[in-house]
């Protein structure tokens, strides 16, 4: 008998797994690997001062607290390298820009995330200057997720299958799946949370996303460049360029409009020459309020919901799987805010 099974081995199924492991509870774990899921075409950026206004994300402290202990302690478990601490450049495309950020650098919250002066460079087109984000930084995903599903292949812990949930018989105290026994499940299944029979009625809000990786020539920076866009940088030569939001197409397929839109905002902010050699697509488990979708189903407590991280799935998945694993063991409650009992007490989330 497993303490739990786990539907989903994305960035959310397999931390949490991890986690679960160090703390001494037995998991099995069924996924099905996919080029476009979620996790895999994610270009893996953390950034935690975003959008046009500079909003500090939600639970910034713990969220960053949280990663900056973790990823950096995984590379050092698994002898290897997957995060990448860079500084962000947010260029100032209006004056409007450059007053909200005078506004938010005096705010004592902001000074641990944004620099204090106004930075210049030669190979941007960036004539009112840019601000510097500190905290920022890039998770090579795929990387992290081969060596997380080796170790899990090394602890038996996974299997690479589709999950039927037809096949699947929940009583009080046993989810009974083929031959696995568990005593709960965990749902960290992506955007197909949409077809899952217990959680189907969630408020999602999935949003469709292209990403290009393209080598820019003589242009070499170690950190964020972001313009309505971002390019990160990969190896050598190589960025990654994204993304577009488009909440009409369902299919995570590339599209010939996804291309000219990131390749004209590209032209727009670097001077150099650039060619495309990569084009991805995926959909973006994002929900109405921006907030995750945790905790149990109201009808079958042992049936749990952990998903809806939007495009911040890297920055939510070590502090979030703490929670959840407090939670389940009555150690910790949930924010209210990620606590899919909102959507019981307020039928129509609001978008923020
Ligand atoms: C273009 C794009 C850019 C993005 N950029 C960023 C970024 O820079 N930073 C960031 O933090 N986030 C980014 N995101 C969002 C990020 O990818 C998600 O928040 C995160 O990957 C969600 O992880 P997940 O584990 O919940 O889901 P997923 O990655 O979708 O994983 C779910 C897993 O469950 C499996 N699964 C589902 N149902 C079943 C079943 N029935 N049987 C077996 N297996 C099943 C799937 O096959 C998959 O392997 C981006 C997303 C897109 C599309």
């Amino acid at each position: 008998m497993q303490d739990y099974l786990i539907v989903g081995g994305g960035i959310l199924g397999s931390t949490l797994a991890y986690k679960m492991l160090e703390r001494g509870l037995s998991v099995k774990i069924i996924d099905r690997p996919s080029s476009n899921i979620s996790s895999s075409v994610a270009a893996g950026i953390v950034n935690p001062v975003t959008g046009k206004r500079f909003v500090l994300s939600w639970m910034a402290e713990e969220l960053f607290s949280a990663l900056h202990e973790f990823y950096p302690r995984m590379e050092t478990r698994f002898n290897t390298s997957f995060f990448y601490p860079y500084d962000t450049l947010k260029l100032f495309e209006t004056t409007f820009d450059q007053n909200e950020w005078l506004k938010k650098n005096k705010q004592e919250s902001y000074q641990k995330y944004i620099g204090q002066e106004v930075v210049f460079s030669e190979k941007l087109i960036n004539p009112l200057g840019a601000l510097k984000i500190k905290g920022s930084g890039r998770l090579d995903i795929g990387n992290y997720l081969t060596v997380l599903h080796q170790y899990f292949e090394q602890m038996e812990c996974i299997r690479y299958n589709w999950f039927d949930h037809g096949k699947l018989k929940v009583t009080n105290d046993t989810i009974y799946y083929d031959d696995i026994r568990a005593g709960a499940l965990i749902y960290a299944d992506g955007a197909q949370a949409s077809d899952n029979p217990f959680f189907n009625n969630l408020p999602y809000n999935m949003v469709h996303g292209e990403l290009l990786k393209v080598k820019i020539h003589d242009f070499y920076t170690d950190r964020i460049i972001n313009k309505g866009i971002f390019i990160v940088p990969v190896s050598g030569e190589e960025y990654l360029v994204g993304s577009t939001y488009n909440w009409d197409l369902k299919e995570a397929v590339t599209t010939g409009e996804g291309r000219e839109k990131l390749t004209g905002k590209l032209k727009e902010v670097v001077k150099c020459d650039f060619e495309v050699c990569g084009h991805y697509a995926g959909i973006r488990p994002s929900t109405k309020d921006r907030r995750p979708f945790m905790g149990r189903h109201s009808e079958h407590k042992n049936v749990i919901s952990f998903g809806g991280t939007g495009s911040k799935g890297v920055s939510m998945a070590p502090f979030m799987s703490d929670l959840l694993i407090n939670y389940l063991h009555n150690k910790g409650e949930l924010p209210p805010e990620a606590d899919i009992c909102r959507v019981k007490n307020n039928v129509n989330l609001k978008d923020k």
